[in-house]
């Protein structure tokens, strides 16, 4: 139990608590606690990003001189094939782990200066997280799990009733608020699992493989979600996948392979994705 308190703290400390829209429309001031440069139109900037792990006969070179730009607003995948280094790159991204070189630059700041203190806060304001498993409480029930992030971060639920109820109407669940995770299906856990990464309205959505353990149809509809929310709400998406399918409901598609980013493709389509895909993993 305590093992799954620590577990559940950390992975909600990735919420954000600020308010930056109010529903329907009217955007009340940014209340960051962090303050930051804002990048212009560009959420997240990667400069000849490096990561090793390891030392001497164990040293691995998982990611290389990987410079990219993802703007404002953009819904991004990142592919290639499995150990070409897109969980680093995901986890780097979302301030889950320091590069070994290079720079990344969140929103105008650099990370590299920032405390593990500062980190945790900029994951908390600026980012929300959707993983492959869906992570809910299971004693909880849907509409506690939206809300853990804002308790978790000490803030009052009532201030997001509002917040809930259009989260919960677009992601599809409203007779199932009271429902819990083992009354749901995979698709509704997961569909609660995005409403709980949006309740703090983050400027950036991680997400890691979130169609991976779903039927494609239920895959699909997820999908859709996350760009409407991404449309919606303003919301820049990076999302690690190996499921084509999914790749194509990006605007972009970014291929790793050996840690080095080798190709990309904009508004790709699934046949697109599936040859880029086949040719890496033949060189790979
Ligand atoms: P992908 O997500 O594309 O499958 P990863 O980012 O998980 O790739 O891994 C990239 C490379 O880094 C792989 O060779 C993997 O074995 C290695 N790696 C990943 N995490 C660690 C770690 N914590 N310690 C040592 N090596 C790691």
């Amino acid at each position: 139990m305590g093992f799954q308190l620590l577990a559940v703290s950390f992975l909600f400390s990735c919420c954000g608590w600020w308010e930056r829209r109010i529903v329907h429309g009217r955007e009340p001031p940014r209340e960051y606690t962090l303050p930051m440069d804002e990048g212009a139109g560009i959420a997240v900037e990667t400069v000849g990003l490096g990561k090793v792990y390891g030392g001497g006969t164990n040293r691995v070179r998982a990611l290389e001189d990987v410079s990219l730009e993802f703007p404002d607003g953009e819904f991004a995948a990142i592919m290639g094939p499995s150990g070409s280094g897109k969980s680093t790159l995901l986890h780097i991204l979302g301030a889950l782990d320091r590069p070994s070189s290079g720079r990344v630059v969140v929103g105008g700041t650099e990370l590299s200066g920032l405390s593990d203190r500062k980190l945790t806060l900029l994951r908390r304001e600026r980012m929300g997280f959707v993983f492959q498993f869906f992570n809910l409480i299971p004693t909880l029930t849907a509409e506690e799990n939206v809300l853990l992030p804002v308790l978790i971060a000490g803030g009052k639920p009532a201030k997001y009733s509002d917040r809930l109820d259009e989260l919960v109407e677009l992601v599809g669940l409203s007779d199932r608020r009271t429902h819990r995770p083992d009354e749901l299906s995979g698709g509704e856990q997961q569909r609660v699992a995005i409403a709980r990464a949006l309740i703090k309205r983050p400027d950036i959505i991680l997400a890691d493989e979130p169609t991976g353990n779903l039927d494609s149809r239920t895959g699909s509809e997820v999908l859709g979600l996350l760009k409407e929310s991404a449309s919606r709400f303003d919301q820049t998406i990076l999302m690690v996948t190996h499921d084509p399918r999914a790749a194509a409901a990006a605007d972009r598609a970014v291929f790793l392979s050996d840690g080095k980013v080798v190709d990309e493709a904009r508004n790709p389509d699934q046949d697109e994705i599936l040859e880029r895909i086949k040719t890496l993993e033949s060189e790979a």
